[in-house]
């Protein structure tokens, strides 16, 4: 306000061109002073001391409408303002000091209502995001307690001219997986569980990962499973 003021007396011979700037700033200033003085007007107990006015009188019925009015004025006068250091014009070579400063006033109030939606929208993705990484480490700590659950569930090398491993039998004519339905190679990896039922290390890996039973029997694999591994 001071530095409308100051540019105003300094510049008035100046100011004349064909955007209404000085009217502009004749208005902000006016409005702004009186939205302070209602301001103060509320909060000198902050400033003095003072208790604040009751409400029923007459001074602080009059102030409480004066501060509506000029807030509202407040935002009319912000659009008028914008309208005028957007058209096209001379001030910006004829009056360059109050037109640095009218639009200098503007920015800044367009900064300030644009300022909350900013924030929101950040707010709104870092939210989103949050929940992503929260999501995705959810899933990443599950695989990792599976993936220590399956540690302990015996694995073998599949031969074909053997048939015990562990406690458990596995026949020739009976050497497949059952999720892949394709028969045992020489040299692939099982997983014998508490069951009894066999297959592809991969494949029921995979299906623990998503169910903690066996495929065939539904009994519960993860948390009974304790034997040592051996291949
Ligand atoms: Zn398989
Ligand atoms: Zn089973």
């Amino acid at each position: 306000m001071l530095e409308i003021i100051i540019v105003l007396s300094l510049k008035w011979s100046e100011s004349v061109c064909s955007q209404p700037l000085r009217t502009f700033l004749i208005v902000f200033a006016v409005n702004s002073t009186l939205i302070l003085t209602t301001n103060i007007f509320y909060f000198k107990s902050l400033i003095t001391g003072m208790p604040i006015p009751e409400e029923d009188t007459f001074l602080s019925k009059f102030m409480s409408s004066l501060h509506r009015t000029t807030e509202l004025m407040d935002q009319l006068i912000m659009i008028f303002g914008f309208l005028i250091v957007s058209q096209p014009g001379d001030c910006k070579k004829v009056a360059p000091v109050l037109f640095a400063v009218s639009l200098q006033i503007v920015t800044l109030r367009f900064a300030i209502w644009i300022l909350p939606f900013f924030l929101l929208t950040f707010v709104f993705c870092c939210f989103g995001t949050f929940l992503m990484l929260a999501s995705k480490y959810k899933k990443w700590k599950d695989k990792q307690k599976v993936m220590e659950m399956l540690d302990q569930v015996p694995r073998y090398k599949y031969q074909p001219s053997q048939t015990a491993y562990g406690d458990a039998v596995i026949e020739t004519s009976a050497a497949d997986c059952a999720i892949c339905l394709a028969p045992y190679e020489d040299g692939a990896y099982l997983r014998i569980l508490e069951c009894k039922h066999h297959y592809h290390q991969e494949c029921i890996d995979q299906w623990l990962c998503l169910t903690p039973s066996c495929p065939l029997c539904k009994r519960e694999v993860l948390r009974r499973s304790n034997s040592d591994s051996n291949v």
